[in-house]
């Protein structure tokens, strides 16, 4: 070609840094990366989605800086697609585009009440206390005695953890100033997390639900019977993940009450099937008694036993997992909420065979919300091995427009002010200034014209 490939990363979180790594890496031929992100800020969920106290996992950051420090990488934040370039565009300016986009929304728990005031997703629960520009105008009441989180995977560890925390533990982390605030004047005591299935099914990692149980400013309240192991459960308490969990959870259970001022009521077997409310505001959650039994396939699923409870909360967080939004131009599976794809080649709709060339989809938008930081590098590896063989094998449409300043040209033209990684830098280093004169490891900025103008 006698040119550099030109690749376009469509999303700056760990999926879209860990294909532009193994891109770089590649010689033959040589790669050229421009990576785009809607936000002026890169890392994704690294930054927005992370909890404030797990400082250290945000410490992946390192290594996602030396791939941008590569000579063939640019940065363009704040250029959404779709509006600002659309996928034709880039189509012209590429040789091959990455989707990583990851999982945007956020599952439907589909019960009656789900949309009551007081009732929210988790996500926007995260997004919020992490200074997330699309959560800056939420608020939440946490003027209730009682909570409930629906739902029991790591997102669901991170905002109980973050409710019965002790918001002075939170403040020198990066924790959006008036998430801390209000966290300071919270009245919750009782944090219901709830579970569909049991201990042995449960979604969150050992790490995460011992740091509950170890929390100085809560007890961790596991009822012994829920805790205890099913007929249906003996084959899941195999792996050892489950085995961790289950066993540790009976230890909790024979802890009982506790004294701390808080509260966290793990409840095992309990399916949310009402959100009640009174004058439009959540009241209570109503749930269904479950019993477990083994599916066809062997997997183990609840099952309502017609038994009701009704538990107090003015708070609900349905934690239930996130979910794909379709992005303007590319195939999306309405179903599963992917990108539709072979190993990371895009194909030309759901249920298709046929791949839509010089087109690919890394991470959640490739495989759906599952593991942690992590699996994202397998996942992007093999997407890479899929593009360096199209590549090889001629299987791409060149781009017209290869020249690497005409996009620069294309965003000027259309009056698009997008921030290159020098110009990151610099917001990060106002952040951590702005973070220093408040005893802060960073303060970050939750308003994208307020970054803009920082910058201007
Ligand atoms: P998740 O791990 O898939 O957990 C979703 C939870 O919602 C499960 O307990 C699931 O129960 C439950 N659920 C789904 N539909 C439900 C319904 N209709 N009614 C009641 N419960 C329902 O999702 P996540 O917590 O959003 O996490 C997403 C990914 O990010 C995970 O891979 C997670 O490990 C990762 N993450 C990691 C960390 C960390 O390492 N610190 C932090 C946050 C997120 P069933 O199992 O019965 O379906």
């Amino acid at each position: 070609m006698g040119r550099p490939l030109r690749v376009a990363i469509v999303g700056s979180g760990p999926s879209g840094f860990y294909a532009a790594e193994a891109l770089l890496k590649q010689s033959t031929p040589p790669v050229s990366v421009d990576m785009f992100d809607r936000l002026p800020t890169p890392y994704g969920l690294v930054r927005g989605g992370v909890a404030p106290d797990h400082q250290k996992i945000k410490s992946v950051i390192a290594v996602y800086e030396k791939i941008a420090s590569a000579p063939a990488f640019r940065f363009f934040g704040n250029v959404l697609m779709g509006k600002d370039v659309s996928a034709e565009d880039l189509r012209g300016l590429y040789d091959q585009v990455v989707y990583a986009v990851g999982n945007e929304s956020d599952r439907r728990l589909g019960v009656p009440g789900e949309d009551l005031k007081g009732s929210h997703s988790a996500t926007s629960f995260v997004g919020w206390y992490n200074a997330h520009p699309d959560f800056r105008e939420e608020s939440f009441d946490l003027s209730v005695e009682s909570a409930a989180v629906i739902g029991v995977g790591n997102v669901a560890m991170d905002v109980a953890r973050i409710l019965a925390e002790d918001p002075e533990r939170l403040k020198p982390t990066d924790i959006a100033e008036e998430a801390l605030e209000a966290l300071r004047h919270s009245r919750v005591r009782t944090i219901y997390l709830l579970g569909r299935r049991g201990p042995a099914q449960a979604a969150f990692s050992p790490a995460e639900i011992q740091e509950i149980g170890a929390l100085e400013s809560a007890d961790l309240v596991v009822d012994p019977r829920e805790a205890a192991l099913d007929e249906a459960s003996k084959k899941d308490y195999q792996d050892p993940k489950n085995k961790k969990n289950v066993d540790y959870l009976q230890e909790r259970a024979k802890a009982g009450e506790g004294a701390k001022p808080r509260k966290i009521r793990l409840r095992f077997r309990a399916s949310p099937v009402e959100i009640v409310g009174r004058d439009g505001r959540v009241e209570a959650v109503k749930i269904e008694r479950n019993r477990l039994v083994l599916d066809k396939d062997g997997r183990v699923k609840s099952e309502g036993t017609g038994i009701y409870e009704s538990l107090p909360a003015g708070l609900v967080l349905r934690s239930v997992g996130y979910r794909g939004i379709p992005i303007p131009g590319a195939p999306f599976d309405e179903k599963s909420g992917h990108i539709p794809n072979a190993a990371g080649r895009v194909l030309q709709a759901a249920g298709a065979t046929a791949v839509r060339s010089g087109e690919y989809v890394v991470g959640w938008a490739k495989r759906g919300p599952t593991g942690l930081i992590g699996t994202n590098r397998a996942d992007s590896i093999e997407t890479v091995k899929m593009m360096a063989e199209d590549a090889a094998a001629g299987r791409f449409c060149p781009a017209s427009s290869p020249d690497p300043d005409a996009v620069t040209a294309l965003l000027q033209k259309r009056g698009v002010r997008h921030v290159s990684f020098a110009d990151w830098k610099r917001l990060d280093a106002l952040e951590i200034a702005r973070g220093r004169e408040r005893g802060k490891v960073r303060l970050k900025f939750a308003d994208v014209s307020r970054m803009l103008s920082a910058l201007s």
